[in-house]
Parts: C-alpha cells; structure tokens; sequence
C-alpha cells in the first residue's frame, strides 16, 4: 500500500509560526553577545577551507588552526595534494587524529578538483557533495563562509544540542533532519551566521554539562532553562 502523505495540520503550523517568533526574538540577543561570531577555522581561499574542515572531523578548530598554518605553506593547489603520496600527507596531518582516513579523504577530493573541475573548489551544493570526502555539513560549511552563500544551515555537535534545548526540532540526533527543521524558522539570510552564533554560544554559555542558563541572555525565550535551574542540571 502506498505510503500516506502527511499533510502538516493546524497545529504544526501554529507550532513553526512559534519556532519563527522564538528564533526571531534570540537572533538580535546572539548576535549582540557574540559580535565576531565567525568560522573558527583559518583559511584563506575555499580550497583551504575544505581542506581544513575535513581535518575538523573530531578534533579542535584550534589544532587544525596549527596544522594548516605549515600545511597551507606547504600545498597551494589541489593538484598539490593530488600528488603527495599517502604517507606524507598522513604524516603532514598526524596531530588532528584519524589521519589515514583523512589523507586518504583530502587525496581523493584533491583529484577529483583537479579532474572534473579544472582543480576550482564548486560553488554548488549538488557538485560539492560529489567530492569524495565531502557530506552535506562539510558542503554548507564551504558555500556559507567561503561563497558567502546560504544553501544550508551547519549542524555539528553544539547546534543539534542547542537546537534541542531551545526547542526547534523534535530531532534529537539526525543532522540532516534538525538541519530541514531549523531551515523552516532561520530566515536564509541568516544561516550561516546563525550556525556561528549557536556554537559560540554552545562553547561559553549552553555546555553539554553544566549550562549557564542563570547567566544566559536568551533563558526567557529557551523552554530548558527553567527546567535546568530547578531540577539541578545547570550551574
Ligand atoms: S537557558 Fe540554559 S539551556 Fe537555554 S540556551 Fe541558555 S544555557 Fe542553554
């Protein structure tokens, strides 16, 4: 039997008109809190951005920022990395951890730019996500900050929590459907900026332990709040 279509009722409607009104009312508080809210990561041209997100993969902005300083040095075009053989590369990229499987990533992803797309970094979602190596945040991450172009909206490990706790998405962990819910009430101008305002204010305020919610400038629009202070959860 085919599958029913569920049509979105009054009440889900009612709902995302809510999510919008919230969103609308943290965004001016985030953006004056966190002013500089920016990518974390040093690049200075798209190549270098994908480059150095696919490092990010389970360690710090802060030890990539270390690593692509020799590294950016030392390849400038994809053809470099194309070129370099597997184990230099791992060793060039040894201290952000997982450093096979990201050599391996960042050679593959380096052909392919160099074979199908004259060795240029696409702009597009749909060419980007064709790279090996490249998923759907990792697409976002370079259209939004080094095209400036909301396509989508980042979802890493702060704005699925934060996403969570403020009440935007029913999705607890799939990133692809947080990302669909939060697109529904961002306004698309906003995407980019709003990834780097949740995760700045993920990293000093909303902790995966401990939140600061008494010291939170949004805790009277975000529904955990309340709930942590009393129930113990936050500091
Ligand atoms: S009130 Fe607490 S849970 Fe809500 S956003 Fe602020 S720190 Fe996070």
């Amino acid at each position: 039997m085919p599958a029913k279509t569920i049509k979105p009722g009054r009440s889900d409607s009612k709902t995302v008109q809510q999510r919008r009104q919230r969103v609308a009312s943290i965004l001016p508080i985030l953006k004056r809190a966190y002013p500089q809210a920016k990518c974390s990561l040093n690049y200075s041209n798209p190549l270098e951005l994908l480059v150095a997100t696919i490092l990010s993969a389970q360690c710090t902005d802060e030890r990539v920022n270390q690593v692509t300083r020799e590294l950016f040095r030392k390849y400038r075009t994809a053809a470099d990395y194309a070129r370099v053989p597997q184990q230099q590369l791992e060793k060039d990229i040894q201290s952000t951890g997982f450093y096979r499987n990201k050599a391996k990533a960042i050679r593959a992803m380096a052909q392919a730019l160099v074979q199908k797309h004259d060795g240029q970094v696409p702009d597009t979602m749909e060419q980007l996500v064709e790279l090996p190596g490249v998923g759907r945040k990792t697409a976002n991450v370079v259209l939004g900050n080094a095209f400036g172009k909301n396509v989508g909206i980042v979802v890493d490990t702060h704005v699925t929590r934060l996403a969570n706790r403020l009440g935007l998405t029913r999705h607890k962990a799939d990133a692809s459907k947080i990302e669909q819910d939060l697109m529904q009430v961002v306004p698309q101008d906003q995407w980019t900026l709003w990834s780097h305002l949740l995760i700045h204010h993920g990293r000093a305020i909303c902790r995966a332990r401990k939140p600061r919610c008494t010291q939170c400038p949004i805790l009277e629009h975000c529904p955990s709040g309340k709930k942590f202070i009393q129930d113990g959860t936050a500091e």
